[in-house]
């Protein structure tokens, strides 16, 4: 058994995994580590990178996948195969500094600590726009939730084998690992760093797909939506009434002849548009309900020098 796992995601990282796993070595000398890559589906030539890396040292561990499932899923695939008492996930592309990982092993084996995660407290080098909206989601998220996200908290983690078996335990299809870190609870230390920019390499999320993954967060962790859904019926059926009342007292009243066109046409497409937006949310958690009911693998393994169990 070893004392350290470190779990890399990697996705078209041919330039970075030799880099990362030089600088881990500088790090942590000596053996009491394996290192795990997930190649994640790459498109370049990670997969034979690391192959020559897992050739020339004896602790280098790796899953490549059948094809790109995503960074969540290969968290998953890696923390699985982890054999070690503490395991640490990390990026490939050396945003994630490498020097933090001492002093996250020292804050659990001294502090007592379950998890030490790193927080990135700058943002510099990001568009403002992306920051903004990165701060309202959070907001969004915690209040409707009722969890406890920190702002900036990273996947740059080291955790306990019990932190990591009690992560395993949430086996489901749809995986948003910043929740299922968060709802396992434990006691978590916070080590601040500044955001750095990729070294090599491209960032593989677009704004387009950061808005699609905190929609996916917000879905998996809150069902406040639907509620939200409800109370608008409510306040329309209301509304509604109250609207009624009133064109009947007028008819009575003043006995005025049926008109409003307009009126009649806004209303109509006002709640028609409401109830498209309705059945659109209901309809997510439907979508979630119907992948996770068919219980696909998360991730299919083509090759690996891990005897998988
Ligand atoms: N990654 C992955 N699968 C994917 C996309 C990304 O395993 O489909 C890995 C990637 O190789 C990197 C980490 O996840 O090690 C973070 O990705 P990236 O640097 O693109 O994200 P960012 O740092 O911009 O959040
Ligand atoms: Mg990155």
């Amino acid at each position: 058994m070893v004392f350290l796992s470190i779990v890399v995601p990697c996705y078209n990282e041919e330039e970075s995994v030799g880099i990362f796993l030089k600088e881990i070595q500088n790090i942590l000398p000596g053996k009491g580590f394996e290192v795990i890559f997930i190649n994640d589906g790459s498109s370049d030539n990670t997969l034979d990178e690391i192959r020559n890396l897992a050739n020339e040292n004896s602790n280098v561990k790796y899953l490549s996948f059948s094809r790109n499932f995503g960074k969540e899923s290969a968290i998953y695939a890696g923390l699985k195969n982890a054999s070690g008492d503490l395991v640490c996930l990390i990026d490939a592309d050396l945003q994630h500094p490498p020097s933090l990982i001492p002093k996250m092993i020292e804050s659990i084996v001294h502090e007592g600590y379950d998890v030490a995660a790193a927080r990135r407290v700058s943002r510099k080098g990001e568009p403002k726009i992306k920051s903004f909206f990165s701060h309202m989601f959070y907001k969004v998220f915690n209040r409707i939730s009722r969890m406890d996200l920190v702002e900036g908290a990273t996947d740059f983690r080291v955790m306990t084998r019990q932190v990591v078996d009690s992560v395993m335990e949430l086996s489901e299809y749809n995986r948003f690992s910043k929740g299922l870190f968060n709802w396992v609870g434990y006691n978590t230390k916070w080590i601040e760093y500044e955001n750095i920019e990729r070294m090599v390499g491209e960032t593989t999320w677009s704004f387009r797909a950061l808005v699609r993954y905190s929609m996916e967060g917000i879905i998996a962790f809150s069902t406040v939506p639907l509620s939200i859904v409800i109370f608008l019926g409510f306040i329309f059926s209301l509304v509604a009434f109250a609207y009624m009342i009133f064109i009947i007292l007028k008819y009575l009243l003043y006995s005025d002849p049926v008109q409003g066109f307009a009126t009649i046409m806004s209303v109509i497409l006002f709640l028609g548009s409401v109830q498209l937006l309705s059945i659109g949310i209901v309809g997510k958690y439907l979508e979630k309900t119907y992948t996770e009911t068919k219980r696909r693998p998360i991730y299919l393994v083509k090759e690996s020098n891990i005897n998988e169990d």
